[in-house]
């Protein structure tokens, strides 16, 4: 029987690992898979990767642990692009020989694991398990990053020095060595996109990607941000400040007094994956139109 990604089970660190082979199994051809690395507690962080394209994309899910239904979401997005690719519905564009998609589903699996009950919380955390997003280290991923790092201010939980934590150097270090052209960070709050900082200014493509996903796939755009408490240490805002590229923060979920769990069990209505479910073939098509 084909197996099929369920975006409304949730997903434990254990189960990515299970579908990501099934889905190994499943597309021996234009899948490739790899660990990115390991997290704090020593988890594996899989990295999935199609297409043999120049221009190269990244996308990221689940960088804080209660945001887990990006993980289904991101495996889903995959599942319908291996589906496509197989039916040869690219081979009239080559978009998947002119693009590369490298996903990491699950930047956090820690986060995750404790969010779901599976692991005590770090000393220190000061919310209940339903709502961590830090690491092992009670460090929030996305205020770790050296960008501005000194002006995250401290209850944002930015760790003891910038890049102090072993997730945020494993994607710094997939940056660095694949110098992608574009980066969507997956977080799951406010069905909208933040595409540029006032510390980073304009970088190549920012405007257009952000523009493309939210006419294709109805999104809102989100205004510029504004003060560097906000933007400073951010995943995405690094990126923008490392290689001038676009680097965007995607939330999905409009609906913020949905709880995480909620998200996930009725992922198809809170996700609006009709629209959602094209936006990295929109991203990959824009990257190789637009910019
Ligand atoms: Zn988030």
């Amino acid at each position: 029987m084909r197996f099929r990604v369920d975006p409304t089970r949730v997903y434990t660190h254990q189960r990515l690992l299970e579908d990501v082979s099934r889905l190994c199994d499943q597309y021996p051809r234009s899948l490739r898979v790899a660990a990115a690395g390991y997290s704090e507690q020593g988890r594996e962080i899989p990295l999935l990767s199609i297409g043999s394209g120049e221009r190269r994309l990244l996308a990221t899910g689940a960088i804080h642990g209660r945001e887990y239904v990006t993980v289904g979401f991101l495996m889903k997005s995959l599942q319908e692009l291996l589906e496509k690719n197989s039916l040869s519905i690219f081979a009239g564009y080559d978009l998947l020989s002119r693009c590369t998609l490298d996903v990491i589903p699950m930047c956090n699996p820690d986060s995750v694991e404790m969010c779901l009950g599976r692991a005590p919380l770090p000393q220190g955390a000061e919310v209940v398990p339903q709502e961590y997003k830090n690491n092992a280290n009670n460090t929030n991923l996305n205020g770790n990053f050296p960008f501005m790092w000194e002006q995250v201010p401290p209850e944002r939980d930015k760790g003891p020095h910038p890049a102090s934590e072993r997730e945020t150097r494993l994607l710094m270090e997939l940056c660095e060595e694949n110098r992608y052209h574009a980066l969507l960070s997956f977080h799951s709050r406010g069905d909208c996109i933040f595409w540029r900082d006032r510390g980073n200014g304009q970088v190549e493509g920012d405007s257009a990607l952000a523009q493309e996903l939210c006419e294709q796939c109805e999104y809102s755009l989100c205004a510029e941000t504004l003060l560097p408490k906000d933007y400073s240490g951010g995943f995405e805002n690094w990126f923008r400040y490392r290689f001038r590229r676009a680097g965007l923060c995607v939330e999905l979920v409009a609906d913020e007094e949905a709880g995480f769990e909620i998200c996930v069990r009725d992922f198809y209505r809170l996700c609006r994956w009709e629209q959602t479910r094209h936006t990295l073939r929109v991203a990959m098509e824009c990257m190789l139109h637009r910019f």
